[in-house]
């Protein structure tokens, strides 16, 4: 099998000028890729140290899923304003213009549960911050946040203080 690393396509200005977009489909779409990203997130934290996996709309519903199946945890979305049908909390954060909002549903989680967090990509980390506080609001603990991909240049896990990131492919 390739190294991981090539399994990532970059699409330059890609969906605006200037941006290079990091590109998983091909990694989704080989079965050796798909089977070691799985396999390598999962090992990256202990399995005991948490009860549930969190997805970040919508690519974080990818590997959050197949990840929760394969440590045999159940898989809870973190999703867009407006798409959970049920009671919700939401958290806004800063984008490079505007805003942007995530939701979850209040009774995904049950109080002091403890929540592995994942995403396809770490950049600002403003959307993994969003993300943790979340899980905090409605009463769990975030444990650690795991990602397929870091752009370390753009310093995202300093805003995530004390909560532990891990990464399969630092950029
Ligand atoms: P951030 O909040 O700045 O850490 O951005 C992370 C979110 O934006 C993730 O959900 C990514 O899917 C997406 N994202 C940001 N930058 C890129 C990029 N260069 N390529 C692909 N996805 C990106």
């Amino acid at each position: 099998m390739p190294p991981i690393e090539q399994y990532i396509r970059d699409v330059p200005d890609f969906p605006k000028p200037g941006i290079v977009f990091k590109d998983i489909t091909p990694l989704l779409q080989s079965a050796e890729g798909l089977r070691e990203s799985i396999e390598t997130l999962a090992r990256l934290v202990d399995p005991h140290s948490y009860e549930i996996v969190c997805g970040i709309e919508s690519r974080g519903f990818i590997f959050g899923t197949a990840l929760a199946l394969h440590v045999g945890k159940g898989f809870v979305p973190i999703r867009k304003p407006g798409k959970l049908p049920w009671k919700t909390a939401s958290q806004s954060y800063e984008l490079e213009y505007g805003t942007d909002t995530l939701e979850i549903h209040t009774d995904a989680v049950t109080e002091g549960q403890g929540v592995l967090i994942v995403d396809d990509l770490l950049a600002t980390g403003g959307t993994m911050e969003a993300a943790a506080k979340l899980v905090r609001e409605i009463g769990a603990v975030p444990v650690a946040c795991v990602l397929v991909l870091e752009l370390t240049f753009l310093k995202g896990r300093e805003r995530l203080g004390d909560l532990p990131v891990h990464s399969l492919m630092k950029f």
